[in-house]
């Protein structure tokens, strides 16, 4: 089991291993917020297992190193559907498949943030080319938006019932919904 670290804010951040979050509140850099199942006994003191600490000081996390977005993810956020011609994963043909499209080029200084990313079948991406979706004459189906819970994703369904309290708490009862069906 792993422990869930939140800031101090009670924004959840990431998953530590349970002798890592053991070591932040041992150092006075966290506090346990919930403990579950036994005591954890190192050579001078027990400890209950952290299954949520929380950070005593806020530490601010980059937006780029939170919400670096993967293929994965991308595809998921699009329903595996290319944002042009609006085919999904299982409409493509045999030697077609799912990329990742820039709207703004990147050899046109286009960044891989949330809101310049989309998916695009290979067909599609390479008919689009460096071209900007006004030269090419291909708009998306929806504007890619950011995800806030997206960066959660890989963790939730690892999380136990209590650790899950913390993200329904944060980000509400439809983000933790939206984060299991994925
Ligand atoms: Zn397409």
């Amino acid at each position: 089991m792993r422990c869930l670290a939140l800031n101090a804010s009670f924004e959840p951040l990431t998953m530590v291993p349970v002798r890592r979050a053991l070591r932040l509140v041992i150092d006075g850099k966290a506090e346990i917020v919930e403990s579950e199942g036994a005591v954890v006994r190192s050579e001078r003191l027990a400890l209950p297992r952290p299954a949520v600490i929380r950070l005593v000081k806020f530490v601010h996390v980059p937006r780029r190193f939170r919400r670096q977005v993967t293929n994965t993810f991308l595809f998921a956020r699009d329903n595996y559907r290319c944002q042009f011609c609006g085919r999904t994963q299982h409409e493509l043909r045999h030697r077609e498949c799912l990329t990742r499209d820039h709207l703004v080029p990147l050899s046109r200084g286009g960044t891989n943030a949330w809101t310049n990313v989309l998916t695009a079948c290979s067909t599609c991406n390479t008919r689009k080319g460096n071209l900007l979706p006004e030269e090419a004459g291909m708009h998306p189906v929806r504007v890619p938006h950011e995800p806030h819970f997206v960066h959660l994703a890989w963790a939730v369904r690892k999380l136990t019932r209590t650790q899950t309290k913390y993200i329904r708490l944060f980000y509400g009862a439809n983000v933790l919904h939206t984060l299991e069906s994925l």
